[in-house]
Parts: C-alpha cells; structure tokens; sequence
C-alpha cells in the first residue's frame, strides 16, 4: 500500500502564519514525517511531495503523486481565518459519493478522536492537489493557526505527534 503524504507549502511560501510566528509549512511537514514514520513501522510505503523547506508548485505534488503510482494522497494543512475566534478540524475532498469522501470521513473521525478538537466535518472543495491527482486525495486542516490557542498546541511536540497519530489510524482503518 502506497500512501503520498503532501506537506503543504514550503520555501517562498510559507503558508499561513500564526499570531505566535509560527509558519503553517514547517508544521505540515514536522506532522507529514511523523505520520510517514508511524505508517512505515504499519508496513506502508510512503512518499512526501517535500521532505524538506522547499516550494513545490500544486500541479508538481499531483504529478509526484501520479508518477509514483500512490494509492492514496493525503495534504496536510493548517486552516486560516482573519478572524481569529474560528477553531476546529475539516478534511476536504473533491467529488461527493467517491472513495475519497468516505477516506476523508475516516481520517477526520479519526483525528478529531485524538487531538479533541471542534469538529467541523467533511467538504467537496475544488483544490488543485485534489483535482489533479488520479488516485483518492484528501486534504486536512488540521485546527486553525490563526488561532492564538490552537496555534499553541500546533507549536507543541506532543499535539503533532497526536495529529500524526490521528492521520495514520485514520488511514489505517480505511485500508485494513
Ligand atoms: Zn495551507
């Protein structure tokens, strides 16, 4: 089983920034490894769209994807809002009644399980990574750094090693 996980963001673009500084890219790729690691010890093949500080455009983490031949694609993000009250997690797919609506079903169910965070449900977003990869995609949001309380747990070790842990159960259970 080959799973491609997408840490979304990287170099130039550091994705969303948190009101404690800390930069959404640096956190989807520390989580995106620990998960990787948790799904290896499980037995899966893994990949990264990135492994390190660098920009990968949209369409060049779906054709990594592709061209791997991966199973399953899952990004990982952080959500953003200019208002700062919104907290919680979502997974996003991109057409309804697909395999990769009831993926992200699990591994939201999974994750909200683990990290206890508002639950905000399942949407059909159209998101270039989503639509371009041939495989079953799902994108997280795994809480908002644009939230001062949720943006302190993202800072903390033992939140991400929950995320990852939330991830990979999630696709574990999807897929045994
Ligand atoms: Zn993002």
């Amino acid at each position: 089983m080959r799973i491609f996980l997408d840490p979304g963001h990287g170099g130039s673009n550091p994705g969303a920034v948190g009101a404690n500084g800390l930069e959404e890219a640096d956190v989807n790729l520390d989580i995106a490894l620990k998960t990787g690691r948790l799904l290896q010890t499980e037995g899966y093949t893994v990949n990264y769209s990135r492994t390190d500080d660098t920009n990968v455009s949209l369409s060049e983490r779906a054709a990594l994807a592709n061209q791997w031949g991966a199973d399953y694609f899952v990004s990982i993000h952080c959500n953003s809002n200019v208002n700062p009250i919104y907290k919680g997690t979502s997974t996003y797919f991109y057409r309804t009644g697909t395999v990769a609506e009831e993926l992200a079903l699990t591994v939201n169910n999974a994750l909200v399980e683990e990290i206890n965070t508002k639950d905000l449900g399942i949407f059909s977003a159209n998101f270039a990574v989503l639509r371009l990869t041939r495989m079953p995609a799902i994108l997280v949001e795994l809480a908002f750094i644009s939230n001062p309380e949720e943006a302190e747990l993202l800072s903390s070790e033992g939140f991400r090693q929950k995320c990852a842990i939330g991830i990979s159960r999630g696709i574990i259970a999807f897929t045994s």
